[in-house]
């Protein structure tokens, strides 16, 4: 019995603050964790700046659904879909990955959450578990699934390594080398290439 888990940012869907950051002009939010490394003085510089724009949550989901997810992705979710059972373990937010949920066709995802109040605007985030993505994995092996999982990212690592068959989906060259013990994969042509290939199925090419 085996499940697929995958990242989503970077591996389904663009990088939601540096896309919106984008999308929105507002230079100030492309700041990430290699820019501050306290996640907490991170998210709430962030909310800040979503206040101070006026930003509520039904803006942020409407400049969200635009980003759509990476060219091909929705193709893969269904291979992925056929074959197996997906969890996408990301460290966004459901309010945030509803859009692009939609538009994956609604898998599952494990994530965190904001707290919104009565006008839209997030006051604050919950995270629901620290190390959530391994702890997701360590769970699922305690219900007999082996896990084959792939991520793109430092947030992925030990996800990667609590699986049975961990993989580097178009990482950035820096993770690449710092983890030399997960196979860099690029595209979606080859990770589907190789999950059939430490698959106990015989999934047909
Ligand atoms: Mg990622």
């Amino acid at each position: 019995m085996e499940l697929v888990c995958l990242d989503l940012e970077g591996v389904l869907v663009p990088e939601i603050w540096i896309n919106f950051a984008k999308k929105t002009g507002i230079k100030a939010l492309e700041a990430t964790t290699r820019d501050i490394p306290d996640y907490d003085v991170l998210m709430t510089q962030r909310l800040n700046i979503l206040r101070e724009h006026n930003l509520g949550l039904p803006d942020i989901q409407e400049v969200i659904a635009d980003m759509g997810p990476l060219p091909g992705a929705k193709e893969f979710v269904e291979w992925v879909r056929t074959h197996f059972q997906l969890i996408i373990l990301s460290d966004t937010f459901y309010e945030f990955a509803h859009p692009l949920m939609q538009q994956l066709g609604w898998p599952t995802i494990f994530c965190h959450k904001l707290e919104v109040d009565d006008k839209g605007m997030i006051t604050n985030y919950k995270l629901r578990q620290p190390d959530q993505k391994r702890e997701a994995v360590k769970a699922l092996h305690q219900l007999n699934f082996r896990v084959i999982a792939a991520g793109d990212s430092y947030n992925d690592t030990t996800m990667l390594g609590e699986a049975d068959h961990g993989f580097l989906f178009d990482a950035p060259a820096n993770v690449i080398a710092e983890f030399p013990q997960f196979p860099a994969i690029h595209g979606y042509d080859a990770l589907k290439e190789a999950i059939r290939a430490v698959s106990q199925r015989n999934i047909p090419a």
